[in-house]
């Protein structure tokens, strides 16, 4: 048996015992389809010995359907075909909020045990694998901000107006607080800080970063946990991308660094270069800006995430870097005293927590490789909001206005060949496929009703 076969028998061998250790009744095995909603099929514990390995049968038409359960026709993803969904034992959780049942996110397989080219999983597995090649290991993960709504007048409305970093805005939910750090932590998930955000009601936990893959698994988990939470404290935890007009958006920046597999050392710090941040960080960064037009359609994927990515609303607007520029779309956060190393990092903002994580941060990872590859540079850092400067300012530094709708987004990601090739023709073709359909579906649709319809369904 080669290597890898020996440790997921051995992680197998774990999930087993331990569903069997927890009287599991149920256990959920999960993938996030390209509208972003996290969907599965449960097997019961007695027939899990044999799904663990065989997979849960699964018709590709499901892939073919939007974040508003529009069953659409994409060649490839028909009523006509299965694939089957096989879990990841490492990813292996029990539910704190949801009696008897256990969580494995899954890898969508073809029938001759194949990635098949819609899975989204499959598409991050390459970008990490195309990291190793260059001999690194990339690190991330989400950081979601979220608003806390409660049903009023059969809408839903903010759980409260507490100012931004306010203790009142902490008090208010401190026991939904306390339970979904408790239920993070049963899960794996080491909660870094909490703080009572910018918009009423809004709440932002932070936790620690892992492997990409895994980054992307606990965000699945973090929305699920956080939704189901709050749902258990009569709330509702929206992650839609702005749920109010008149309020700022929830994002999920993006933490990664680069680190030497051979090493162990974080390639983004260098002790000899400005505030530490290497040479290989920069390119990785240019890599980044120089595709986040076509990058943005993955990494904020709704109608509504457009209405996030404005200037002056700490989302980014513009392809700009900078030291601690909260108005840069890639921010170089300053490290922590005596732990340069260990926290050098870089922050993408044009992230919202509607995206599929599996592609978003792919995508990044193939974004910030390109960089590296083709030595770009991403010019000086922005030492000012770019709001502040005048558009011909603005044009010289090399910033560009992010794309103001989906529409526009999907159409740079289609012209984007890095980005299409590290998503394969195949699932970029799917993708496109859902995100016009929701694209259109809001279409003729009054700003207001788009509104809440997002702050419902995220
Ligand atoms: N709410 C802001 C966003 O939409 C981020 C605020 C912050 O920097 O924490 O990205
Ligand atoms: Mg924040």
């Amino acid at each position: 048996m080669d290597r890898t076969a020996e440790v997921r028998e051995r992680d197998v061998d774990r999930v087993l015992k331990s569903a069997h250790a927890m009287d599991l009744r149920l256990v959920r095995f999960l993938y996030v389809d390209f509208g972003g909603i996290v969907r599965g099929k449960a097997t019961h514990a007695a027939g899990l010995a044999d799904r663990v390995d065989e997979g849960i049968a699964l018709t590709t038409a499901q892939m073919a359907s939007n974040a508003l359960d529009d069953l659409l026709d994409i060649p490839g993803m028909t009523a006509v075909g299965e694939v089957r969904l096989v879990p990841d034992p490492t990813s292996f959780t029990v539910l704190p909020y949801a009696p008897r049942t256990g969580q494995m996110t899954c890898d969508l397989m073809t029938l001759d045990r194949q990635p098949w080219a819609f899975c989204p999983r499959a598409v991050l597995r390459r970008a990490i694998a195309a990291a190793a090649d260059e001999g690194l290991d990339v690190q991330a993960v989400f950081e979601n901000e979220f608003y806390l709504l409660r049903e009023e007048g059969g809408g839903l409305v903010a759980a409260d107006d507490s100012p931004c970093f306010s203790t009142r805005g902490m008090d208010a939910h401190a026991p939904f607080t306390d339970d979904l750090i408790a239920a993070l932590e049963a899960q794996g998930i080491q909660v870094e800080q909490a703080v009572a955000e910018h918009g009423g009601g809004q709440q932002e936990l932070s936790i620690r970063h892992a492997p990409a893959l895994a980054a992307a698994d606990h965000q699945v988990v973090f929305r699920e946990t956080a939704r189901e939470v709050a749902r258990q404290h009569g709330l509702r935890a929206s992650f839609a991308a702005k749920p109010f007009a008149d309020q700022v958006g929830s994002g999920a920046h993006v933490h990664l660094s680069l680190w030497d597999v051979g090493s162990g050392e974080n390639v983004f710090y260098d002790p000899g270069a400005e505030r530490g941040f290497s040479e290989l960080g920069r390119q990785f960064v240019a890599g980044v800006l120089d595709h986040l037009p076509g990058l943005v359609a993955l990494t904020c994927p709704t109608v509504n995430s457009y209405e996030r990515l404005l200037p002056r609303a700490w989302a980014s607007a513009y392809t700009t870097w900078g030291f601690d520029n909260r108005e840069a779309a890639v921010r170089v956060p300053s490290t922590f005293w005596g732990r340069e190393q260990g926290t050098t990092n870089v922050e993408l903002k044009a992230v919202d927590p509607t995206a599929n994580p599996y592609l978003a941060l792919a995508g990044i990872i193939a974004a910030g490789l390109d960089g590296v590859r083709r030595d770009l540079s991403p010019g000086d850092p922005a030492g000012v909001d770019p709001a502040t400067m005048t558009p011909e300012a603005r044009a010289d530094a090399g910033m560009r206005r992010l794309p103001e709708t989906l529409d526009a987004a999907l159409t740079a990601l289609a012209a984007d060949q890095v980005l299409v090739g590290a998503l394969g023709a195949d699932c970029h073709r799917g993708y496109e496929a859902v995100r016009r359909s929701e694209a259109d579906a809001y279409r003729d649709m009054e700003l207001e009703r788009i509104f809440a319809e997002h702050r419902r369904r995220y």
